[in-house]
């Protein structure tokens, strides 16, 4: 795939899904336990609609196609629950890509958590997505109505600058993600906003945080942390982008 900063995330999210969908299967390269949320049953999937500076799986996400293993959603399911039961987890993610990259990896998607939610009634998933393909088409959100799901949307910058230099993506998508995650809360939907807190002021993430309630997000802003990996450090310089320090 050839980039050019910035991109149409849009147009990114169906190349990037052509890539990484078969009928409807995914591509995802590992399945494990993780430590995050006090222990998830864990799928890395490859495919990206933006190329953060900060993703800890950006050379995959840059490159999908290098990747050759494609899972149906039972065989995810399959694999993750194994991986539950032998570390007595009740808690499933999808991580290191967006998950919703178009209809069809939605509804591969979907398809896993319901299977997951026939086999283990009592488990919960976290969908963790950075809310470009929910903010443009905002009907998939009464979708995501499943027991046990709830919704972390990951926000990349705090204004549409902050946003382009992070992702990559051009700026005027930086509204699709809380419009996402205005949508997710009116169709009562469990969600939540989240952002690396150490790429920004303090002030103006104080800022931020009602810039959401305006929009009619009224769930807790999650503040997190970036991994500094030596690349996410090369591609945060190359930017123009500082951590901030003593967070
Ligand atoms: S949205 Fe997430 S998976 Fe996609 S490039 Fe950014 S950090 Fe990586």
């Amino acid at each position: 795939m050839t980039i050019t900063f910035p991109f149409d995330p849009l147009e990114r999210s169906a190349e990037t899904e052509s890539l990484v969908m078969h009928d409807d299967t995914r591509l995802y390269y590992r399945f494990r336990a993780s430590q995050y949320y006090g222990g998830v049953s864990t799928a890395d999937a490859v495919g990206c609609s933006f190329l953060c500076a900060y993703c800890w799986n950006y050379d995959r996400n840059l490159h999908p196609d290098r990747y050759r293993t494609f899972y149906s959603p039972r065989d995810v399911a399959s694999k993750l629950m194994n991986v539950a039961d032998a570390r007595s987890l009740d808690l499933y993610r999808v991580t290191g890509s967006e998950p919703i990259l178009g209809e069809r990896s939605f509804d591969h998607l979907v398809q896993l958590i319901r299977t997951l939610s026939r086999f283990r009634p009592d488990s919960r998933f976290i969908l963790e997505t950075n809310g470009l393909y929910l903010g443009a088409d905002p009907e998939l959100a009464r979708l995501l109505r499943i027991p046990g799901l709830s919704v972390r949307v990951s926000l990349k910058g705090i204004d549409e600058k902050s946003f382009e230099r992070i992702t990559g993506a051009r700026k005027e998508y930086f509204y699709y993600p809380l419009a996402a995650l205005s949508e997710l809360e009116k169709q009562g939907v469990p969600a939540w906003p989240a952002l690396m807190e150490d790429l920004f002021p303090q002030k103006k993430i104080v800022e931020f945080a009602h810039l959401l309630e305006a929009n009619g997000i009224h769930r807790e802003l999650e503040l997190e942390k970036v991994q500094p990996y030596p690349h996410v450090i090369r591609n945060l310089e190359e930017r123009g982008i500082k951590l901030r320090q003593g967070t």
